[in-house]
């Protein structure tokens, strides 16, 4: 009897999980269409939504790289970015690199809901021509037990070239990765779609295209997964107007299928790929990945230096720490002549 249970209890298990992930699967191609389509859902939060926030078309830095030819394919490089403490801090690191590229287009789609003023501000500074697009992943992706990261985001890029773009490559760029700056020259003359070995990725340490007689033959790459392209989203380029040729290409929300799907989606062929970094033998871009940390709540008090109130209000609103007066929050202090002391002006100057 018991075992009857038992097996009843699989079946009705295996059944449920069986027409949610057909559910999930139809529901996650009938999104890929327009707003029209999404509305018909029978629930909400698959659907997307993505807002440019600012898009900026004028090189406003003030100073171009020598060789800033304005005759130069335009390279479109993509980076999903989302809120956490390390936001900022990443995207300073990756502007500054990016600033050095000649005509070179920024897309930047943070995974938020909201257009955050504080991103369009440093995006500004750096002088690049840019486009800042809001691009929240669907809430029910984000339940998911591995979590689609940054798909919504280079889907809405990918959405704002198609509309905006007519010539020139386009790259994924993460905001934690590092990039040397060859790997601009190379990609930029991108025919259809090019690959280049990517550096620190799983358990071989580099992620790259194996070649022979200058073509790709096979991949050195420690997760196949039964993918026709085991590649880094880092580990190539796409030419746009190769994109435009097909305009039915599609990032899917399956976590480390993405790209193995998007370049089986563009019909590419083995024949089709270019090798860049010398034949796949140097690595120009590293996997790199920033420890995360949980942001830090503190207690501060409310009388305290203008200029440690001026700067913790401004990590407050980068999201890098929270604060209040609250008793939960880490207490915090001055250090003078290395022994602590209480943070408020009047205590310090010895006033009281
Ligand atoms: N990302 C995102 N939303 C998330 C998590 C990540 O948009 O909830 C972005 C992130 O900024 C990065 C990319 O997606 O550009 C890949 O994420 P992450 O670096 O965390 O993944 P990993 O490189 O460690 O696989
Ligand atoms: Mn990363």
């Amino acid at each position: 009897m018991r075992r009857l249970q038992n097996v009843c209890l699989t079946v009705a298990v295996t059944a449920l999980v069986v027409s949610y992930a057909a559910w999930s699967s139809l529901t996650a191609t009938t999104t890929l269409g327009t707003s029209s389509s999404a509305s018909r859902l029978p629930l909400g939060d698959l659907r997307e939504h993505s807002t440019v926030c600012h898009a900026s078309l004028q090189d406003q830095r003030t100073f171009l790289p020598s060789n800033n030819d304005s005759s130069l394919p335009t390279i479109f490089f993509i980076t999903p970015t989302y809120p956490r403490r390390e936001q900022f801090a990443e995207l300073t690191r990756l502007g500054q690199t990016l600033m050095h590229v000649p005509s070179l287009h920024w897309i930047v789609a943070d995974d938020n809901p909201e257009c955050n003023p504080f991103l369009t501000e440093i995006f500004q500074k750096f002088g690049l021509p840019f486009t800042h697009i809001s691009s929240p992943m669907p809430s029910n992706y984000r339940k998911r037990y591995f979590v689609p990261r940054g798909v919504s985001n280079r889907r809405a890029a990918l959405k704002w070239i198609k509309a905006n773009a007519a010539s020139g490559v386009f790259y994924f760029g993460d905001d934690d990765n590092t990039f040397d700056l060859t790997l601009f020259s190379e990609i930029r003359d991108t025919k259809i779609v090019s690959m280049f070995p990517v550096g620190l990725i799983g358990e071989f340490g580099v992620s790259a295209p194996i070649i022979e007689g200058g073509k790709v033959v096979g991949f050195f790459d420690s997760w196949p997964a039964d993918r026709k392209f085991p590649v880094d989203m880092a580990g190539f380029a796409v030419s746009v107007e190769y994109l435009l040729q097909h305009p039915n290409a599609t990032m899917p929300y399956k976590a480390g299928h993405e790209e193995d799907q998007f370049l089986k989606s563009l019909d590419l062929k083995m024949s089709d790929i270019e090798p860049k970094a010398n034949n796949c033998t140097k690595v120009l871009v590293w996997h790199t990945q920033t420890v995360k940390k949980p942001k830090h709540n503190l207690k501060v008090p409310e009388s305290i230096f203008s200029n440690l109130r001026t700067l913790l209000e401004k990590l407050v609103s980068l999201g890098v720490v929270q604060m209040g007066a609250e008793v939960s929050g880490k207490e915090v202090y001055m250090v003078v002549d290395g022994h602590k002391n209480e943070v408020t002006k009047r205590q310090v100057l010895g006033l009281s």
